[in-house]
């Protein structure tokens, strides 16, 4: 089964005896539809209106044209209080697969290109594991999954892949400070190689930045903050409408940041990171001296009002604040999202955090900094990486 994009399924209508002027201008305007509806996910028409820079009567036109071809749906919903149509592409067979790998995790999703899931993995992976037994496992996983659904590979656009480490961009490489350090060193061809699909790649935070604007409640705001809050901390970052990744790749390592001149060593080289005091890592060593604790532990105790636990959780939420109150001060975002395992504690860690936030942000900046937990979960990552497939234009023409 051969699977074209809506993009190139439909030649300019035809018969139009002046090919420059109007049925040109339509299928650009079309086009522009399209590529907002891959790289934000479905939107109403008048947030279609805002990021195309059409007017509403123009989307209006193209989404009453596209409604007809078949490659369109809409769905009624509601925006800021009324009633609008959500707008998404139709499910024309092509899928893009989201795989995100973490200390002891890795976790798959497929999706079509109107962004729904139509099947998703999770799997426990050993501390320590090694990228070429990993890659293989989901190179498995991945076809049986594909099995199951009866998903052609032909289907599939591509594969992205989320990383839990910082990757140079000038060398599509990972390197030092990964909280996988059996990782460092693996090259974008290491992964396309057991996988079998061409493969996009990123790191796990800066993924859960473009999950939160493409799956998340954030499709319209345009300054963003995602914090991972896991084995280590990173954070991803949308300015102004769009990802950013700086020189080569390398932003958002805010789990780096000294909080402590003479804390302990962390993995970076550095000493006294954020990372030492505020990762999972560092609160399953303060609460497991006695007995090894997990994460599941770590929120169990704290949802059931364990002190210690709500102790270290309050000394770490407050430092994360604190981290947190420098990147609002250079970027001033809209939103700032906290993410990974510990989302689901909601204000027992929210708490803490912006408390530390607004002691040490400028105050008009931390009082209008929106800070949320994210929706989306342990699946911020796997969502992000299927997102980056959709707007890989390589990817989606080949
Ligand atoms: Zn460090």
């Amino acid at each position: 089964m051969l699977v074209s994009m809506p993009a190139t399924t439909q030649s300019p209508p035809q018969g139009d005896r002046n090919p420059g002027s109007q049925s040109a201008l339509r299928e650009l305007n079309r086009q522009r539809v399209i590529s907002s509806l891959l790289g934000s996910g479905p939107l109403t028409q008048a947030e279609l209106a805002r990021q195309t820079g059409l007017s509403t009567a123009t989307v209006f036109n193209i989404v009453k044209m596209m409604l007809a071809s078949g490659s369109i749906e809409t769905q009624p919903t509601t925006s800021s209080g009324r009633r609008a149509l959500l707008v998404r592409l139709r499910n024309n067979g092509a899928v893009a697969v989201g795989v995100d790998f973490g200390r002891r995790h890795l976790r798959i999703v497929i999706v079509t290109l109107g962004f729904e899931v139509v099947a998703e993995q999770h799997v426990e992976l050993p501390i320590g594991h090694r990228a070429e037994a990993s890659l293989d496992r989901a190179s498995q996983l991945l076809s049986g999954m594909l099995e199951e659904q009866n998903i052609p590979p032909a289907a599939v656009l591509g594969v992205g892949v989320g990383i839990p480490g910082p990757i140079d961009r000038r060398t599509g490489t990972v390197v030092q400070g990964a909280i996988l350090p059996e990782w460092v060193g693996i090259h974008l061809n290491d992964l396309e190689k057991p996988l079998n699909f061409p493969v996009v790649f990123d790191n796990d935070a800066n993924l859960g930045a473009l999950a939160e604007v493409t799956w998340g409640t954030h499709n319209t705001v345009k300054n963003l903050v995602f914090v991972k809050i896991g084995s280590g901390i990173g954070a991803g970052l949308i300015l102004d409408g769009h990802p950013f990744s700086g020189n080569f790749g390398i932003t958002g390592e805010i789990g780096h940041q000294t909080i402590a001149d003479n804390g302990i060593p962390c993995h970076c080289g550095n000493r006294g990171c954020l990372e030492t005091v505020a990762s999972t890592s560092a609160m399953m060593a303060l609460l497991g001296t006695r007995a090894p604790v997990t994460t599941s532990d770590i929120i169990r105790n704290a949802l059931a009002g364990d002190a210690a636990t709500l102790r270290v959780m309050d000394d770490a939420g407050a430092a994360i604040g604190r981290g947190l109150a420098s990147i609002a001060n250079l970027i001033n975002p809209e939103v700032i999202v906290i993410g990974g395992p510990l989302a689901s504690l909601g204000q027992i860690l929210l708490a803490p955090i912006t408390r530390g936030l607004l002691r040490h942000a400028v105050p008009s900046v931390g009082e209008a900094t929106r800070l949320v937990m994210s929706s989306l979960g342990d699946r911020a990552e796997a969502l992000g990486a299927a997102s980056l497939v959709l707007q890989s234009p390589g990817l989606l023409r080949g």
